[in-house]
């Protein structure tokens, strides 16, 4: 038999962490270092597994930049030990954490796999035990030459591994809570974990740096019919922000209306990030299939091709640290970096 795996389960918070009080039915937080207490068929993985856990957990709607550093650095300090990652993670933001730390682990070459459930550990119908079982299996899997499955940050999620900036939450009641609408899967669990070595982005070159997130002055904009000047014009002028990420019609189309193409203007004359991305799950922006969208490529709108909005929000706060000048600031976000957009 193989040597057993080492993982490290880093416990965020969310539905996954509850379990069900025997005499009061009531959900409470469990105690992340009595897992094998809690799931017995955790020792029968050939697989050494040591836990940590946010001091309070938290629903992953209150999860932020500073949150990101913590799970970043827990993963920095304890690299050298374990040969897998598992960040248990409400599912709610869990896509825009995977984002996060895609870009965050410059040179990762071992597994970070977030994962949680939509019903709590605790209860008899929960997802949330395979999804857990899998995880620490997918975290410390090995070749025949010792080497990890996967070297890169990825969802598990309802037998599918897919790539963490890739993913996308889709369903509030399906056990299938997570989809990769541009982007292959990684693997597959069903009888056998099938991995789909052609989509598995190569291998960091495993001296893992921590690049910190901070910034706050991005602000996602969605176009719909009727939006008023005003509304546009704030968004696009307040000083509170850097970036501005539309998220356009089809293939990268808003309305042509004068004041909103100056608004735009304005906002590249004082060297903002406007950047297209479509509000449609599937496809990618194309700014040169419309007028509208060659008019928007004439005023120096950057194209996001079809990457998702959580990944857009994570790479333009990572390149925000890198303090690059404008222009290389946009050729850096239209080229992909950890395998999150597809030219
Ligand atoms: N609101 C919860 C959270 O995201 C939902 C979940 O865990 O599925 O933390």
């Amino acid at each position: 038999m193989q040597q057993p795996s080492k993982v490290l389960l880093i416990y965020t918070g969310g539905t996954i962490g509850m379990v069900q009080d025997v005499d009061s039915n009531a959900l409470h937080p469990f105690d992340f270092s009595q897992i094998s207490a809690e799931i017995p068929e955790l020792n029968k993985l050939n697989c050494v597994i040591e836990t940590i856990a946010f001091d309070v957990p938290i629903d992953s709607s209150d999860i932020g930049p500073s949150d990101w550093n913590r799970l970043a650095n827990a993963i920095q300090q304890n690299y050298a030990n374990y040969d897998g990652f598992i960040v248990l993670h409400g599912t709610d933001t869990m896509a825009y954490t995977a984002s996060a730390l895609s870009f965050m682990l410059e040179g990762l070459n071992k597994p970070v796999i977030l994962t949680g459930s939509q019903l709590p550990i605790g209860v008899l119908r929960t997802d949330g035990k395979e999804n857990l079982l899998t995880a620490i299996e997918l975290a410390g899997d090995k070749d025949e030459n010792g080497k990890p499955m996967v070297g890169e940050v990825a969802i598990y999620f309802e037998y599918k591994l897919i790539r963490g900036n890739r993913a996308h939450k889709t369903s509030t009641s399906h056990f299938d809570a997570f989809n990769s609408p541009n982007f292959r899967i990684l693997a597959e669990a069903g009888v056998n974990i099938e991995y789909k070595n052609h989509h598995i982005s190569p291998f960091g070159n495993g001296e893992l740096k921590v690049v910190e997130l901070h910034e706050q002055g991005i602000f996602v904009l969605p176009i719909f019919p009727g939006m008023a000047q005003d509304q546009v014009e704030f968004v696009l002028e307040s000083n509170k922000n850097w970036a501005v990420i539309l998220m356009t019609f089809g293939a990268g189309n808003i309305p042509m209306k004068p004041w909103f193409i100056d608004a735009i203007k304005n906002a590249v004359a004082k060297e903002k990030m406007v950047v297209n991305i479509t509000q449609c799950t599937k496809g990618k922006v194309n700014m040169n299939l419309y007028k509208n969208g060659q008019i928007l490529k004439s005023i120096g709108v950057i194209g996001g091709s079809d990457i998702t909005s959580e990944a857009a929000l994570a790479k333009l706060m990572y390149l925000k640290e890198k303090n690059l000048s404008i222009k290389e600031l946009k050729t850096q976000f239209e080229r992909p970096l950890r395998g999150e957009m597809t030219l």
